[in-house]
């Protein structure tokens, strides 16, 4: 941890009660298989599992001091109302004695994405970066409260699923760069309608910093709408027109990367954006203006585009047994994605496209229109072949199959991957779906 905190302090913030001796803590763990001695426990409440019932096993691991909703006997513990809020309180204290910069990125699309990228660019400094997802009211604070005294830059990625968790994620990080890359229909189940997703978005950019920077998506529709909530921060824009302070043209997209002029305040360079399908440009953009934020040139900022990212489920290619190409995009999806996706499929030079589509989940009431929507949308692009995996990613075969499009239905990974795996070097497979579709089964089975 960045700084040691005295129980006393964490009382005080968590307008908690500390209740035993006062001493430093060196680490704050939620987990009892990674207590470390003098640490403090926080005894969160899980789905499955209550934090509480883990306190005397905590304390005998080595921890100094449990961070409690009820009274302890006999144990060193700070009570609170909300184990979870104060968490995120403890979080703030260690990120309020940090000294460098905290870019936080939020957007309904490409959070990760950009999270990755931008942690990858700035290399030559320490980073403390998000790890995989970790973008909740837990793995917020616990990115945090990695923060150690020789990093220099914290790079977080912010998601929520609920009406008030990027205000309470704001509060928390406090951030210096706030990166929004888009408002989009997904997680319509808890936030209702795409408005309640850029006004959630938006709270990310009300509680920054006073003096923070804001970055944003001027093509959005809720471009101006975010603008006013940035106030007096500072608003640095990149899309695809000139209204843009960064906007790129002449864009040439490839089947594994992309060309762009990128030009920002007068200046236009040349770029090669080593990640294909046009959303990374928009990615790439996001990145860039971050980059300037933290001191860089435009040419040295733009430069970093060249540099491929590789994330595990994104976008990878892969080869199938057989010798077909094989992109392996299933680490999640929803409808924006999946468009993205398609896009990038009927760029690959291939005798035939196959889209294996599993099920888009958390999408509300409107999930069957989404779906059916999805199946003309490939159909409309030229994708030759449709494999669905379940009932959700069905709809989205009927539509497509009603523009005459070629449909195998499927019941099981093991199924949809058997469509697919005598093709040969002249086919091209993407794989997609939600989370909670698993796709990266069909992957195992399918790869070299
Ligand atoms: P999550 O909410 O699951 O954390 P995320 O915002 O972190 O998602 P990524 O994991 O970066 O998003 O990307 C998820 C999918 O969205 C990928 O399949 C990617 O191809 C697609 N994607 C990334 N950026 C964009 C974008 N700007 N617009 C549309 N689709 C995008
Ligand atoms: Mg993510």
């Amino acid at each position: 941890m960045l700084v040691s905190l005295s129980l006393k302090d964490i009382a005080f913030a968590c307008d908690g009660e500390l209740v035993g001796d006062n001493q430093l803590i060196r680490e704050v763990v939620t987990d009892t298989r990674r207590i470390v001695p003098g640490c403090l426990f926080v005894a969160l409440r899980g789905e499955r599992f209550d934090g509480h019932d883990f306190a005397d096993q905590a304390m005998s691991a080595g921890a100094v001091c449990v961070l409690s909703e009820i009274k302890l006997e006999g144990v060193c513990h700070v009570k609170v109302a909300n184990t979870l809020e104060a968490y995120g309180r403890v979080a703030n204290l260690v990120r309020q004695a940090f000294a460098g910069p905290v870019i936080c990125i939020t957007g309904s699309n490409g959070k990760t994405t950009v999270k990755d990228w931008l942690a990858q660019s700035l290399a030559g400094q320490n980073v403390l970066k998000t790890r995989a997802n970790l973008n909740n009211q837990i793995g917020l604070p616990q990115t945090l409260l990695e923060l150690q005294p020789y990093h220099q830059v914290a790079v977080i990625e912010a998601g929520t699923n609920y009406p008030g968790e990027i205000a309470n994620l704001a509060r928390i990080a406090v951030p210096d760069v706030v990166i929004l890359t888009n408002a989009s229909g997904s997680h319509f189940e808890g936030l209702g309608s795409l408005e309640g997703i850029a006004k959630e978005k938006g709270c990310l950019i009300s509680g920054a910093a006073e003096q923070a920077t804001v970055i944003l998506n001027s093509d959005d529709g809720f471009f101006d709408y975010w603008c006013g909530l940035a106030g007096q921060r500072k608003v640095y824009s990149f899309g695809f027109t000139e209204q843009a302070d960064l906007y790129a043209k002449h864009i040439e997209l490839g089947a594994d990367s992309s060309r762009a002029i990128l030009c920002y305040q007068g200046e236009s360079l040349s770029a090669l954006i080593a990640s294909p399908g046009r959303h990374q440009i928009a990615n790439g953009m996001a990145m860039v203006l971050a980059l300037l934020s933290v001191g860089f040139s435009f040419a040295a900022a733009v430069a970093t585009l060249a540099q491929p990212i590789q994330v595990a489920g994104r976008m990878e290619r892969l080869k199938t047994k057989k010798g077909a190409l094989l992109i392996n995009d299933c680490y999640n999806a929803n409808p924006t994605s999946v468009k993205a996706a398609i896009d990038v499929l009927t760029m690959q030079s291939a005798q035939s496209t196959w889209l294996v589509l599993g099920g888009l989940g958390e999408l509300g009431e409107r999930q069957n229109e989404f779906h059916a929507e999805l199946g003309e949308y490939a159909k409309a692009k030229g994708i030759t072949n449709l494999v669905c995996l379940g009932s959700l990613a069905a709809i989205a075969g009927e539509a497509f199959k009603q523009q005459g499009g070629s449909v195998y239905f499927c019941e099981n990974h093991e199924e949809a991957a058997v469509v697919v795996q005598e093709l040969n070097e002249n086919h091209a497979i993407l794989v997609k779906g939600s989370r909670s579709a698993k796709m990266e089964k069909i992957i195992e089975r399918l790869k070299d």
